[in-house]
């Protein structure tokens, strides 16, 4: 999981919903959505129309510039179609209200919002957190291709580490040969464009 500063909300989130309800957009969404689920459990959440579009359209071009168009947990590259899916980073059962919230939102490939699904910890880390960095708590094993927990981290962070392995299961076999077909094709590659490259944090 590799470090990104998160760009500023889209206006549209942030701007009042309207002039007679003078809150802002993401969080009257999100109201609406956690008064359905109030009375309906199951209550399917869709993403909110803005002038005729999904909002999760209108949030994608930003989502993706953060991210130069990589996997915001796994750094895959790049998102094909199909993985251009928008992950809650706090479940939208369990947190309805924060389902338009631009901070819970991230773009992700589709092996990722599979693993992650619903789950989440408070410990999880967040790629965009401040004072995250990979190699603040994670260490590259080159020779089995497994991402491994730095020794001698406090044990709150040693901990945090753990529970984002497990929950992101950023060691999957898929996951590992991903990485390992991405290292024997650009180890050697110091030329091509660093930003093109899959799983970046491996050669920075
Ligand atoms: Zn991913």
């Amino acid at each position: 999981m590799r470090k990104f500063l998160r760009v500023n909300s889209p206006i549209i989130l942030l701007e009042n919903y309207s002039a007679a309800i003078p809150k802002p957009r993401w969080q009257v969404y999100g109201e609406r959505y956690a008064e359905r689920r109030a009375i309906n459990k199951s209550f399917e959440f869709t993403w909110p129309q803005y002038q005729r579009k999904p909002l999760n359209q209108l949030l994608m071009s930003s989502l993706i510039q953060q991210t130069d168009s990589h996997c915001s947990y796994c750094d895959a590259y790049p998102l094909m179609s199909a993985d251009n899916t928008i992950d809650h980073f706090k479940p939208k059962s369990k947190y309805p209200i924060e389902v338009c919230k631009w901070e819970n939102l991230y773009v992700v490939c589709a092996h990722c919002q599979k693993e992650k699904g619903v789950n989440y910890d408070e410990k999880l880390l967040r790629p965009d957190e401040q004072g995250y960095d990979f190699y603040h708590y994670f260490y590259y094993d080159f020779t089995t291709h497994e991402i491994k927990i730095l020794w001698g981290l406090p044990e709150e962070e040693a901990q945090r580490a753990e529970t984002t392995l497990q929950i992101m299961n950023f060691n999957h076999p898929a996951m590992k040969e991903s990485r390992r077909l991405s290292y024997e094709g650009f180890a050697d590659r110091p030329d091509f464009p660093p930003n093109h490259k899959t799983h970046r944090f491996m050669f920075e």
